[in-house]
């Protein structure tokens, strides 16, 4: 299974043809797993990708799901499973 990898950062153009943009916020995006691809937290497929470049982020609802949280240098990446 491909996992997203973030050696060199995420770029969701990497992953085109397999995660779909659901919401566009600019500096925030909303991606659904259309392949099976792999979180990078925990190696297992994941449902939907938060990403954001902002340093803060509040959510109004708890999580129903387990999630992963990732990194990069610029990005914070939240998965759902
Ligand atoms: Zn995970």
């Amino acid at each position: 299974m491909e996992r997203i990898a973030l050696e060199n950062g995420f770029s969701m153009h990497d992953y085109r043809s397999k995660l779909k943009l659901l919401k566009d916020g600019g500096d925030q995006r909303v991606l659904e797993n259309r392949d099976g691809v792999g979180c990078p937290a925990c190696g297992q497929a994941f449902d939907r990708l938060f990403v954001s470049e902002r340093s803060t982020k509040s959510f109004e609802t708890p999580p129903d799901r387990p999630f992963c949280l990732a990194r990069t240098d610029e990005k914070i990446l939240l998965l759902t499973h």
